[in-house]
């Protein structure tokens, strides 16, 4: 799989090769199993069921990095963020401040188109309770290492969607970039922002879950002003 991902010629290749993938035996059974059983509300859906690949703009200045895909949302749609309350909230954002054609994102062929931006995820698999583990974050970092490398040429800034995905992105740095990450690394927070000068910009976000969004924690507007952010670091008009 190591391999196979950094032979990927382009995001096409990349794309089959990540739906593809069977590497992490634990996940290819949730993803599965998820897919045979499904939720109540989807029993007339035939899930994807496979790891899920990024989205977006192949030219993309601004990628948002999450943790993985939902097992009702991404596992069953085959697109990120795509059909559970996580992505409502992500591409109402993203249609605010004009990065997205339309602010919702129900399947996959429902004509969404992003401009100036790439999402993927960490773990490419709906894990169970959201939580990959180490090892498993560990074996897909290939598939991201790969992903960031295709769209360097233009790429400025990475948006992280909670601890998980900030923690990731650092072995990019050495891996894409052949930096040496900061040590210690920069703290996540909400707003946070490390600023690198031979890598993108990282900014820290709480993640767009139910969790955070049905509370108060994330709110529209500090969405909204880390995605502004985000196009002026990136000089996105
Ligand atoms: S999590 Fe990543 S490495 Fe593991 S099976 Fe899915 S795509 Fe492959």
């Amino acid at each position: 799989m190591v391999a196979r991902a950094a032979r990927a010629a382009d995001l096409a290749d990349l794309d089959a090769g990540v739906s593809d993938c069977f590497a992490c035996p634990r996940l290819v059974e949730w993803r599965e199993g998820v897919a045979r059983t499904r939720r109540a509300s989807f029993r007339d859906q035939e899930y994807w069921g496979r790891p899920v690949p990024g989205f977006g703009a192949s030219d993309a200045r601004i990628a948002i990095l999450g943790l993985a895909p939902a097992a009702h949302g991404g596992n069953r749609t085959g697109r990120i963020f795509t059909g559970d309350r996580s992505g409502d909230v992500l591409f109402a954002a993203l249609h605010r401040a004009g990065l997205a054609n339309q602010p919702t994102s129900v399947a996959a062929d429902d004509g969404l188109a992003l401009r100036d931006i790439r999402i993927f995820s960490a773990v490419r698999c709906a894990p169970p309770d959201n939580k990959p583990t180490p090892q498993e974050r560990d074996t897909c970092a290939p598939w991201l290492h790969r992903e960031v490398s295709l769209i360097r040429p233009t790429l400025r800034v990475v948006v992280a969607l909670g601890a998980f995905a900030w923690a990731a992105w650092w072995p990019v740095l050495r891996q894409v970039y052949g930096l040496r990450p900061p040590s210690p690394r920069p703290a996540f927070g909400h707003g946070a922002h490390w600023s690198g000068t031979a890598a993108p910009d990282l900014l820290g976000s709480y993640h767009v879950s139910q969790q955070n969004t049905f509370t108060g924690r994330l709110t529209p507007k500090m969405l909204d002003d880390v995605f502004d952010q985000a196009k002026q670091l990136a000089e996105v008009d």
